[in-house]
């Protein structure tokens, strides 16, 4: 089991200069913040287990997607690889449907409502990781990969990581752990999480329909959990089915025929039959939320801080919004001459971002459990409350620019 040494060490003990960040973890959000802050003039290093497989136009849609928002596709166009992301694959959508079974109200956003072209892209969680990759190099990024932190060491003005495998040591004035939702050095830091295990999966394929998907994002709300159907660039859609975990089981197992029509039924075919489908899979649905997002040195940002419900397909969105803040924060700090890592410093960031994480995710929480009521009083009143929102417009446009991040 790794531990973390809290120690203050002499500066005897101290191996090479020091960079100024090490960040651990390199998805989208971990990459994002390396190359967000070596563009700041931060130094940095990105410390990866496994390097991201290159990505191909001449391989299938990968089955791990996201929707974009607005907020996230601005930071990615500002680092420079949204234009190479948007003409390799992505696909534009311009209206959300969501609805629900039980008392068949719904609710539409438009972008053309609220002054825009579109709501977002759905697009491979692979391809955005790679072209954030390609452009490290050029941005200085110190890559350490295969390379995994076995453990890491609080000196006076730094952090010293060690690394298993053939890397060497790497020591930065300040660690951001972006390591995903199982945290290793969240646990070695020592913070505690909270949240609930939703006890269900979703099971995810990109299904061919008979209807067009006509570039809108399709979410029904069912009894056993929401079904999204968000739409590819080759007339495809990619679901996201949340289901009880037998139930998940149960659907990974059917042949084909029968996914087509227990999917078909689900979606109440809005889309039409289902007339073809990838391979599926499944991933386990957590809410999971760090009581803190700083210790000594150490931040923690995207899943490794947060895991939400993919109802509102948010996920990604909080992580770019923590890397956007954690930039702002720490350029601010050295501008100013402080130290980046700093306590004061790092309680910005955990302020700022913590609480605006967990106002989300416990309203994702609390959509995914009024979308559980099942008696029917409840279900009515549901029912009202969605229907007044799709008609008050303020309260419309106030969810559609949180969503969008604006
Ligand atoms: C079914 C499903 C649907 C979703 N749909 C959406 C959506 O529509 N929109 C959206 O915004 N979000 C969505 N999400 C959430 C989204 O996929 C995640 O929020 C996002 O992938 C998190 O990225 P990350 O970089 O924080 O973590 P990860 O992608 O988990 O990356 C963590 C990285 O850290 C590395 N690592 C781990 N430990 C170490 C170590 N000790 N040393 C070195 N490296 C290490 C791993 O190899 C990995 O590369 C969905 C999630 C699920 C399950």
């Amino acid at each position: 089991m790794n531990t973390v040494v809290n120690s203050r060490l002499e500066s005897s003990r101290r191996r090479g200069p020091a960079l100024d960040v090490a960040v651990v973890g390199g998805g989208m959000v971990g990459a994002a913040a390396a190359l967000a802050l070596a563009r700041a003039g931060i130094s940095t290093a990105l410390v990866e287990a496994r390097a991201p497989a290159p990505w191909s136009v001449h391989d299938d849609v990968d089955l791990r997607v996201v929707g974009l928002a607005p907020s996230s596709v601005a930071l990615l166009d500002e680092l420079g690889v949204w234009t190479s992301i948007r003409t390799s694959r992505a696909s534009p959508y311009a209206h959300m449907h969501v609805w629900d079974a039980a008392s068949g109200a719904s609710i539409h956003f438009d972008a053309a409502d609220e002054g825009r072209d579109l709501l977002g892209y759905i697009v491979e969680n692979n391809l955005v990781q790679w072209q954030l990759w390609q452009a490290l190099d050029a941005a200085g990024v110190r890559r350490l990969c295969p390379a995994q932190v076995s453990a890491y060491e609080v000196l006076e003005d730094r952090v010293q990581l060690s690394l298993s495998g053939d890397a060497e040591a790497v020591s930065a004035r300040l660690l951001v752990a972006a390591d995903g939702a199982a945290s290793p050095l969240r646990a070695m830091a020592g913070i505690a999480t909270e949240g609930r295990d939703y006890a269900q999966r979703g099971v995810v394929a990109h299904v061919r329909t008979e209807r067009p998907h006509d570039g809108t994002a399709w979410q029904r709300f069912i009894d056993t959990g929401p079904l999204a159907l968000l739409p590819l660039a080759d007339g495809r859609s990619s679901i996201v089915w949340s289901l009880p975990e037998d139930e998940a089981q149960r659907v990974l197992a059917l042949d084909d025929e029968a996914f087509f029509q227990a999917l078909g039924v689900a979606s109440d075919f809005r889309l039409g039959r289902i007339v073809g489908a990838t391979a599926r899979a499944a991933f386990p649905l957590r809410l999971q939320l760090a009581e803190t997002y700083q210790a000594e040195r150490f931040v923690l940002l995207g899943d490794a801080a947060h895991a939400v419900h993919p109802l509102a397909g948010q996920g990604v969105n909080l992580g770019l919004r923590d890397v956007a803040e954690l930039r702002a924060t720490l350029v601010a700090a050295r501008d100013a001459g402080s130290d980046i890592a700093a306590p004061h410093v790092l309680r910005r960031y955990t302020r700022r971002r913590r609480s605006a994480d967990t106002l989300d995710a416990l309203g994702f929480d609390a959509l995914a459990r009024i979308y559980g009521w099942q008696a029917p009083p409840l279900v009515a009143a549901r029912g009202l409350g969605v229907r007044l929102i799709d008609k008050l417009s303020p309260i419309k446009r106030r969810l559609a620019e949180h969503a969008a991040g604006l």
